[in-house]
């Protein structure tokens, strides 16, 4: 399974493979980083993650983490933390989102009220998955 996706203004594009996992993240900083309630990803290994278009400005959010993002329209992008040999994508740039359906939910421990309708039913995890 090949997707791709983009920002918003169109400058940075990416491509990903093998989609490993998609998630919802209630944690806080996600929600700084995206203005949103929560926030869904999906993983992928590192080396299945291309950016084909643009350069991605980056932003170190927590030491070894890096967050990429747009750098001209600032859609967040990709989080990045360099002990892990996977990366993750932002779901909701996709060109087709509703490709891939989220699985769980993690960082629940800091979700917000309003976030309660996304994902029903799904496993809640309080901080990262096991
Ligand atoms: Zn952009
Ligand atoms: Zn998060």
């Amino acid at each position: 399974m090949v997707l791709q996706g983009g920002c918003l203004c169109g400058a940075v594009r990416y491509r990903l493979r093998h989609p490993r996992a998609a998630y919802w993240c209630h944690c806080t900083i996600c929600r700084r980083a995206s203005g949103s309630a929560a926030l869904p990803w999906v993983t992928v290994a590192r080396e299945d993650f291309e950016v084909v278009q643009g350069v991605m400005a980056t932003y170190a959010s927590s030491p070894g983490v890096s967050r990429g993002f747009c750098g001209t329209c600032g859609s967040p992008i990709l989080f990045d933390m360099a002990r892990e040999d996977a990366v993750d994508v932002t779901l909701g740039t996709l060109d087709d989102p509703d490709q891939l359906t989220p699985t769980h939910h993690i960082w629940t421990s800091t979700a917000l009220a309003m976030a309660d309708g996304l994902g029903p039913g799904l496993p809640r995890h309080a901080a990262e998955a096991e």
